[in-house]
This record gives C-alpha cells, structure tokens and sequence, in this order.
C-alpha cells in the first residue's frame, strides 16, 4: 500500500492548548511538532523535533525519543531557525547583471532562469556533453537532495563524473583496503570500553553524541588517550594527550605494533585465523622502534611505550580496548595509509572480539542504500565520462583542452558545496570561477563566496522545508526528515529544480517525473521498514553487536588485511607506512609553522558562518600559536597578523595559546572569504596535493609563516 507523504505533512505530535470555557477566546494557535534529520556534515546525524505556530518553524529542539540525539543539539542547529529564516536567504531565482564575483544580481522568474540555463547546458552538450560539471558535496547529507535526481540529470545529460574527494576518501580507502568498508563498531558500546583512544577527532566540537558515551566509559573507570596536534577541549578532558606534528599518525601506529610485538601482548589466535599478511607486517613494525616514531612525531618517547602498554595490556587483561578516528588526521600526504596503520591495530590484541573494542572512522558503509535505483547510471547509455576531482577543482577550471585532460570546463552546477571557501589553493579557484568563459549556476540558500560567481543563483529549500532521507556516518541509524513548513518564497527542494531542468532539456523518461515520495522510499528499497521510518522517525539498522568477532570483515579475503594484493596490484606499497608530509615540519626556512586548519566549533565545514548570532561567538577568524612561537616573532595575543606562504596569505587574529602546540598552527576554519578580515580565509594557502590513497586533499599538510602586520608593509 502507498502511504502518501503528502498527507502526512505536518504529523502532529502534540498541540498547544485551546481556549478554556472561562477564559476570552484567544486567537487560536495551531502548534505541531515535526520530525526531521540534521543534514548537515557531522557524525552524529541527530534526529530533531521542529515546533511551528501557524505554519512557522519556532524552534528546532533534539528528539528525546531518539536515543542517539538524546533531546540534545550542539548550539550550531538548535538555532537552526534563525538560518532559516536569515534576513539574506535567497527566496527567488537571480541573474547575474555585474562583472562575476561583483555579487550584483537581478530576479528572474523559474521559467525565464531555467529556459536559459537549458539552452545554455544544450547549445555546450552539443559539442561536448564533458565540459559540463557538477560540484556537490555535503551540504546537505540527504540522500534524496544531494545525489538522487541530480545524478538521474547528470547522467542522462553524459556530464563529466565528479570524484567527491573533498573530505573522506583517504580514510575512506585505507579502511576499505583493510576492512573491507567505511565499517566498524557501534558508537553506543564505546561506553563499554576500558580504553579510548581519540585520534585525530575533537569530538566535543564535531561529534557531541559521542562523546556523551565516552563520559560514560570514563565514569566506568575507563582511560581516555586523545592523538591530535591541537590540545582541543576534548584533549583537555583526556586523561592523556599525544600532541605529534600533522602527518605523522602511521609512524605513532607502527610503533604502538612495535611493541605489542616485543612485548607479546598479541592475540596469536586472532591474527592467524582472521588476518591477512601478518609476517610482513611484522617486519615493517619492527622497523618502528619507539625512538623512531618520537623522533619523526616529536613526542616523548615514553607517551609512545606508555599507550602501547595500556592498549597491550587491554589484550592481556581481556578488556575492550575502542579507537574512534576521525578525518583530521588523514588530511596529508600520507593520509591512506595512516588511516591504514590506525585499523590494523585492533586485531592485533584481538579487540575485534567485543563488542566495546575495535575501531570506528565512519558507519556510512553499513547502511544499504540502493545507490542504482536512486541515481539511475543507466542513463549514462554505455557512455564512460572523464572524471573531475573537486579537490583540484582550482586546476581544473584553469585546464585548456587537451588529450589527456579532455575539454576544458564550459559549466559547472554547483550545489550543496561552496567550493570558493572550501576548496584548496583558492587563489586558483577563484581565478577559475571569475572566467568570463564559464558558465555557471549555483543551487543556495545564501549569497556565499560561490554564490558571487553565479550566472544564475537559485534558492533552494533548507531542511525544514524539503523531505529526507538520512544515513549517519557515526552511528546506525537511519532517519526521514519531513518538512516542517512550506518552501519559502519561491525556494525549491533540489529535487524539483533538476525535475524542472531536466524538463525544460527535454528529458522525457519517467524516472525524471518521479517525486520525492517515491526518491525517499526507493533510497533503502525493501532493506529499510518505510512504515517505521513515517511512524518513529528513524530506524535502526540490524547489525550483530560484535561484526568482526569471528572475522568476516567484507574484505575480499574475508580477513583483516594488513598486506592488500588490491593496493600491490597498483604498484602500490601492500603494507601501511608512514609517508612524510609533502612539506614536512622542520623542512623550509622560509616557512617554518606547519597549519592545520580544524574546525571553528560553532561553525560546521562554511556553514552557518553567516549566522550573526554564531559568527559573534566566534568573533575573528582565529590563528592559535604556541607562546614561544609567537614570542620569536613578536607576537601578542589579539594582534591582527598575515599567515602567508608561496600560495597566498590571509589575516586572522593571533592567540597565543596551549592548543597550539610549538611549531604549529591552528587556523580555524572555514570563514567565508568575504567575512574574513580581508577577503581571503585559510585555504588561500592549502595546496592542491592529493593524498597516497583515495585522491583526497591535503588541507593539513601545509607550511607557512606568520609575520606580525606591520601597517604599510609589504608582506613577502
Ligand atoms: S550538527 Fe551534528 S550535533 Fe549538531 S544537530 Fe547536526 S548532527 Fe547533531
């Protein structure tokens, strides 16, 4: 029976009162509260309750009835109404009537805007469907308004590929050459476990659920061992924090092996009967003395021999040892393997064999959605389109046609990213999106940075307005956003501006007629229980409690891969190593800081960073330094300095800070360039290098200086 999605907008969970007999009549107020799912880019994919009032969304609160929410929300979304319905959202299609990057738009009507662009897209595909390019990422995480009728449009038109390299692939790939998938423990028996390692993850900033559970654990009595350059607050909380130079997580991972094989606290059983190249493996570790991974992490040794012990001694004891990774840590040179390194660990103390130990860098793998059936590749007709990586996006738009690069890029449909502020080198960017020669249409709520290059700028819905579905990335549960109050202005859901495009090209085959009812049922199939999804709000997935306790990791061994004949086979190295930084701390005079650029905690990646109320917590952006650092330079906490490099420079106010260790900076991200303090924000100086696996960027792996302003003086 087809449940109408229609009819159940604005599921009412409960009501304010009416008027009593006594009482005047008050002006009646209608009250519901909606479900819906955070769509933004975090672990946590939180399940929330909008209250609205005669069809206004009031407040956005967390849902009590979901146990991975909680009822809580981080402070980004819980004012998610005021992004909503922010004075600057964009309520009608624009046409750009000054030179590009000017931001000077006029309106236009939907068909007048979509009759353009389809004869645009059309006269372009004619010579060459390639030099037309999606860009899209995570801005929403939905997976029926970011990849299901868009890809349906891209495919049909025979557009180029994008490869969505911008924030996971090199973890993404290190864990699926060695488990098999983006798969791992459940989040909820992280409060189980005895020890808890953090690594690469300021999780009280951008993963809050969790760490609700790792209180649990410590309150238990478990140690907390935090691994990040940064003394981030949830460092702070740790019983231990490793504070190693970016870049050199693998050397830190070899060496805790190093010991657990001097010291024997290996569970022998485990290793031979679900591993995979173990006697290599051992003898690449044991090439990792813990002086050596000091050395290159700039550590003290005994952090090194004191957290191999606590996690030896897990296997020994019989105590769940858990590591909870994040993406921080792969955004360097080495990043593949690092995230490698980080999974072969749990099998070697057998931690795989409760349901508390293991490792978890993202749960994404696990969750069944039928990407075929939603973004039909079909369409594509047998043809084989070249492919666009976003995160050397700056290059691309800057490539002639040739052979080997295919034609050079006539247009580019941006939605759900803002590639001017987050993508790397974004002096290259920029140049590339301020071509007169290109064409481009942006899908937004805002006029971001991106948006300013627009020939056409399109409003789209937020999440309060659109349907949903959701897979989370740091737990297991799958979740259906509903809309809570209709579009506003003439905003569309992304579904509907592709419908409508796709129209107005003249694609005529049904899957383009198909609504949002139907996109949301078909994500999961038959997989997912759509009745439960309507009724609760969310589903969790059936998954054993411990997945790997026996092996069966969905590697093609079956076994946890140390050594992968997949990675030898592309004359890759088969076992993980450490792979140095292309500009490794210490290496250049001229640029002597090593940056990270983690992110600011009340925005999410550029996000709300046009949230007035958000932006005045965070201020300026903000450029942490060690005090001896800033000291050799002059530097006082609150001075306006210049990060700069060969690729560019940007200002941001110094704080002289413990989170910064020496001879690192932290460069809080991502500011809108235009909200910055002069125009650029801290990718002006990221490289387009790609990491060792998974063609992913290398935002972390970046040398600078930073110079104290001195008014009037050139920076060099
Ligand atoms: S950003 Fe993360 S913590 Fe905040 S509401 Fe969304 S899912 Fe929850």
């Amino acid at each position: 029976m087809s449940i109408s999605l229609t009819s159940s907008l604005g599921d009412t969970l409960g009501s304010s009162p009416g008027a009593t007999p006594d009482a005047p009549a008050p002006k009646a107020v209608s009250s519901i509260q909606v479900r819906g799912a955070c769509p933004h880019d975090c672990p946590d994919t939180c399940s929330l309750l909008t209250t609205v009032e005669n069809g206004v969304a009031i407040k956005v609160h967390g849902n009590p009835d979901h146990p991975q929410t909680g009822g809580v929300l981080c402070n980004k979304v819980s004012r998610y109404t005021e992004r909503t319905y922010h004075p600057e959202r964009l309520l009608q299609p624009q046409k750009r009537v000054g030179p590009k990057g000017s931001g000077q738009f006029e309106p236009v009507s939907w068909d007048a805007a979509l009759t353009d662009i389809a004869g645009r897209l059309k006269a372009i595909a004619a010579r060459d469907p390639e030099a037309i390019v999606p860009y899209s990422y995570a801005g929403t995480m939905g997976q029926v308004q970011s990849e299901s009728m868009a890809a349906r449009f891209f495919n049909r038109l025979g557009a180029s590929f994008l490869d969505r390299t911008i924030c996971a692939t090199a973890g993404g790939e290190g864990f699926t050459q060695t488990l098999g998938g983006k798969v791992g423990m459940r989040v909820e028996f992280f409060a189980e476990s005895q020890l808890i390692i953090i690594w690469g993850s300021n999780s009280i900033g951008s993963n809050l659920h969790f760490w609700r559970h790792v209180q649990q654990a410590k309150r238990n009595g478990a140690r907390l061992v935090c691994i990040d350059p940064r003394k981030s607050e949830t460092a702070e909380k740790c019983h231990e924090h490793i504070a190693l130079l970016p870049g050199t997580d693998a050397a830190l991972a070899l060496a805790l092996m190093h010991e657990l094989i001097t010291h024997d606290w290996l569970d022998h059983d485990y290793i031979a009967r679900h591993t995979l190249g173990w006697p290599a493996l051992k003898e690449r570790a044991l090439q990792w003395p813990p002086e050596r991974a000091a050395e290159v992490c700039r550590v003290p040794v005994e952090q090194i021999r004191a957290l191999a012990r606590d996690y030896g001694q897990c296997f020994t004891d019989r105590q769940p040892a858990a590591i909870r990774l994040n993406y921080g840590m792969q955004r360097v040179r080495g990043g593949g393997n690092a995230a490698r390194a980080v999974a072969c660990l749990p099998a070697l103390i057998g931690a795989w064999r409760h349901r508390a130990g293991g490792v978890l860098l993202s749960s994404s793998g696990q969750f069944p959605v039928d990407r075929a059936a939603l973004q039909r590749p079909d369409l594509l007709q047998g043809r084989q389109p070249r492919t666009i990586n976003m995160s050397t996006i700056g290059n691309a738009l800057l490539a002639e046609t040739s052979a080997q690069f295919g034609p050079k890029i006539e247009a580019l449909i941006v939605y759900n990213s803002n590639p001017v502020a987050v993508a790397p080198e974004s002096g290259k960017v920029v140049q590339g999106f301020a071509r007169e020669d290109l064409f481009t249409v942006v899908l937004e709520h805002f006029r971001t940075d991106t948006a300013d290059y627009a020939d056409y700028l399109l409003p789209a819905t937020t999440q309060l307005e659109h349907w949903d579905v959701h897979s989370a990335y740091g737990h297991t549960d799958a979740l259906l956003n509903r809309p809570a109050i209709a579009p506003l202005g003439l905003a569309k859901p992304n579904t509907q501006i592709f419908r409508e495009l796709a129209a107005h090209m003249g694609f005529t085959e049904p899957c383009f007629s198909e609504d949002d009812e139907t996109l949301c049922r078909t994500v999961y199939g038959n997989q997912v229980d759509f009745r439960q999804l309507l009724d609760k709000g969310f589903v969790t997935l059936s998954l054993p409690d411990a997945p790997f306790a026996a092996g069966n990791f969905p590697t093609p061994s079956g076994r946890c891969e140390f050594f992968s004949e997949r990675l030898q086979a592309m004359g890759l190295d088969g076992l993980p190593d450490h792979v140095p930084n292309y500009e490794t701390p210490g290496s250049s005079s001229q640029y002597p800081l090593a940056m990270i650029s983690p992110p600011a905690r009340n925005f999410l990646n550029s996000s709300f960073v046009n949230v007035k109320s958000l932006r005045d917590i965070e201020g300026e952006p903000v450029l942490e330094m060690h005090a001896d650092d800033a000291a050799m330079r002059g530097i006082s906490s609150g001075a306006i300095v210049t990060v700069f490099n060969a690729r560019g420079e940007y200002r941001v106010k110094a704080e002289v800070s413990a989170r910064a260790r020496p001879g690192v900076v932290n460069g809080l991200g991502i500011w809108w360039r235009k909200l910055g303090l002069a125009g650029t924000n801290v990718n002006q100086l990221t490289s387009q290098h790609l990491t060792d696996l998974g063609r992913g960027p290398v935002f972390y792996d970046c040398l600078v200086e930073v110079q104290a302003d001195r008014p009037g003086e050139p920076v060099v």
